[in-house]
Parts: C-alpha cells; sequence; structure tokens
C-alpha cells in the first residue's frame, strides 16, 4: 500500500450527511403520484425518495422491509433470529439462510473481523438496551468461548448454534434490505432513486437532471459534514463511533463496533469507515470490518480485493482515501489532511 497527500481544497457543500434523501424535488403526494416513503424500521428511519412518482413500488418496499424486519429484529421474540436464539436449533426461511449464508461467507473472506455471533458481547455491554456498563475481563472471557461464526451449523435451512452461541444479523441486514429494495425499484422501472437506511444509503442512478447525486460523509463526532461524495449508481455505507457509544467516568469512549478477538470496542485508531460499492451488503459488512481492521489491515484488503471503494478517518484527524473516490470525495471541514491510497 502506497500513501500520498491528495490535493483537496475546502469547499463547501450543500448535501445530505450520510444519506438524508436529496429531496429538494421531491414531494409527497398519493398513489401513482407518489415519490417518497418514510418509516420506521429496524431501529431506523428507512426512506425512499423517488424522482418520478410510483406508489405502486414504494407500496412494495414498504411490505418488503416490514417483512424482513419480522424475521431479523432480535427485539422481537416472535423473530427467527430470536427464536433461533433461544432454541438454538431452527429451520429458517429461505431468506434467512441466505443471509446467514452470506454472514459466515462474508466472516471468512474478512479473516473474522465481522463476526455475527459477537451479539452475547453487545449485549453485555448494553448497546442493546442502552443500560451500558463495562464488563469485566472474566465475564468477556466466559463469552467469547461461544463466539465464532464457525460453529453455526447449517443442514439445508436447518441451522443450529453451539450450546451458549446467539446471534444478531444487524450487521449487515440493512445492506441486504437496501439490495432487496434497489430490486424492487428496478423491476418498477425506477431509474432515479435514493435509499436511506440510517447511515446506509444506496443510489439508483443519477437525479433526475443526470447530474450525480451528492452523499455527505459525517465528521467523526457525528455533528458535523466532513466532505462528501459525488456518485452515481452505489451504496454508501458508513459505520462510525458517534453512532452509539458511551463515556466512562475518566473519559474514555466505548462504541457499537466490536473486536470479536478481545470482546472489547474496536480501537484499531480509525474512528469512521465509509465504503462505496455496487453491493448494499457488501459495503455493510466492510464498513464495521474495516473499522475492526484497522488503517493497515484496511489498505491491504482494499489493495487486494479492489471491488470497494472507501475513507478512512483516524483518530489523528486524517482522511485517507482510497484511489476510485480521489475525484469524487471533497472535504468541507478545516482541521482535516487527506491522504490518498493507491496500490
Ligand atoms: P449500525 O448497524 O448501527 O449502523 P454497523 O453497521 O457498524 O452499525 O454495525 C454495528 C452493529 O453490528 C452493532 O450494533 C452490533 O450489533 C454489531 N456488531 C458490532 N461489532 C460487530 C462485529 N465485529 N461483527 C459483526 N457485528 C458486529
Ligand atoms: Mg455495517
Amino acid at each position: 500500500m502506497k500513501k500520498s497527500l491528495i490535493a483537496c481544497g475546502v469547499l463547501l457543500l450543500l448535501c445530505s450527511c450520510s444519506g438524508a434523501s436529496d429531496a429538494e424535488d421531491v414531494a409527497d403526494t398519493t398513489d401513482a403520484e407518489q415519490t417518497s416513503l418514510t418509516f420506521f424500521a429496524m431501529d431506523t428511519y428507512v426512506s425512499v425518495a423517488l424522482t418520478q412518482g410510483n406508489g405502486e413500488a414504494l407500496a412494495e418496499v414498504e411490505a418488503y422491509v416490514l417483512g424482513l424486519e419480522a424475521l431479523w429484529a432480535t427485539t422481537l421474540e416472535s423473530s427467527e433470529v430470536s427464536q433461533l436464539n433461544q432454541e438454538k436449533s431452527l429451520v429458517v426461511s429461505d431468506e434467512t439462510l441466505q443471509l446467514l449464508e452470506y454472514a459466515c461467507a462474508f466472516s471468512e473472506q474478512v479473516s473474522g473481523a465481522f463476526d455475527i455471533s459477537i451479539y452475547p458481547v453487545v449485549k453485555a455491554w448494553g448497546f442493546t438496551t442502552y443500560d451500558y456498563n463495562i464488563p469485566s475481563q472474566s465475564e468477556l472471557d466466559t463469552l467469547l468461548t461461544a463466539v465464532n461464526y464457525q460453529d453455526i451449523e447449517m443442514d439445508g435451512n436447518q441451522i443450529t448454534l453451539a450450546p451458549d452461541m446467539e446471534i444478531d444479523l444487524g450487521g449487515l441486514a440493512k445492506g441486504y434490505i437496501a439490495d432487496g429494495i434497489e430490486a424492487i425499484l428496478r423491476d418498477h422501472g425506477v431509474e432515479s432513486a435514493m435509499i436511506d437506511l440510517g447511515g446506509n444509503v444506496q443510489l439508483v442512478g443519477s437525479k433526475s437532471d443526470g447530474s450525480q447525486w451528492m452523499v455527505g460523509v459525517s465528521s467523526p463526532d457525528g455533528t458535523d459534514i466532513l466532505g462528501g461524495l459525488a456518485l452515481t449508481d452505489k451504496a454508501v455505507v458508513t459505520s462510525g463511533g458517534y453512532e452509539r457509544y458511551f463515556t466512562d467516568d475518566d473519559g474514555n469512549v466505548y462504541w457499537h463496533i466490536m473486536n470479536p478477538q478481545t470482546g472489547y470496542p474496536a480501537d484499531s485508531g480509525i474512528v469512521s469507515v465509509t465504503i462505496v460499492s455496487d453491493s448494499g451488503i457488501y459495503a455493510d459488512g466492510l464498513s464495521t470490518s474495516l473499522f475492526v481492521m484497522g488503517l493497515e489491515e484496511a489498505s491491504e484488503f482494499w489493495v487486494e480485493h479492489q471491488d470497494f471503494e472507501a475513507v478512512l478517518i483516524t483518530d489523528t484527524q486524517d482522511v485517507y482515501v482510497t484511489q476510485g473516490l480521489m475525484d469524487s470525495f471533497s472535504l468541507a471541514l478545516e482541521g482535516y489532511e487527506v491522504w490518498g491510497i493507491v496500490p
């Protein structure tokens, strides 16, 4: 991996941040004319903005998202994931199987930086209830013995977990669903749309006037827009420490992205990762994984694969942009230095 300082002027951007919809030319009306849809699901606001009315497509999108939420939400006792966590063995739907298979293959690809069986550790830190707590080392050691995606057995649709294992598909579900929403929209002939699932943005085509969408990248503390990405037809997913965290009495910050090897919040020097890819699910998994890997390993992973692009922000206020985004990224905040990553 080589890195070099790239020229990047400070410029003010008028853009949507981590995907608040670019909705200046869309408005709510009814039925066939309907151009936008917003509802709450999967612990976030789901919003879809079309540049041409298509109420039928939007109705199908809503039913699709609510259907998958009912299968995968850990907050619903009746979901397949909850039942699997409780019973340890369950015949699941094809859609759940598909996501589980993807999750395990993906974990292998990122050498365990991503692991859906990290869930009991996430719970022990209180991230699922907002009742935060620093678990003792012995509690973490015990919980970590059951963290290993390789111990998930799949026999057709029959899934079996190891005795103390529990899983959460939340690290990939939004990406999977964004890909599904895009497919529904395209089936309905939609050629221009922005899908936003709280930090997961999916761009269908370009804007109605043919220009690129502008997607904002949040500053590491989540209070500002650090920069913008001009893009067409891409998934853009950010994992930021600012999204969910707590601070102890000494001012140490603990966030919701975990290192499955240590059971502690990822402490890699990276504080935010934005992935740009053709695939929403791949971008979703990678944003979490590269956060865990840290700059060196993440850069090597990019060089090796080169089927995605990334913006990596470190705790030293350095912004690393992979080669394919150097022309699309523009910095909007002072105090940061922008570097390019090339093979
Ligand atoms: P969010 O889903 O909140 O936008 P991310 O996409 O970064 O954020 O995923 C983080 C979520 O995934 C956490 O809330 C946690 O439940 C789970 N998680 C945390 N660390 C990992 C990991 N290393 N592998 C798999 N899932 C993780
Ligand atoms: Mg993610």
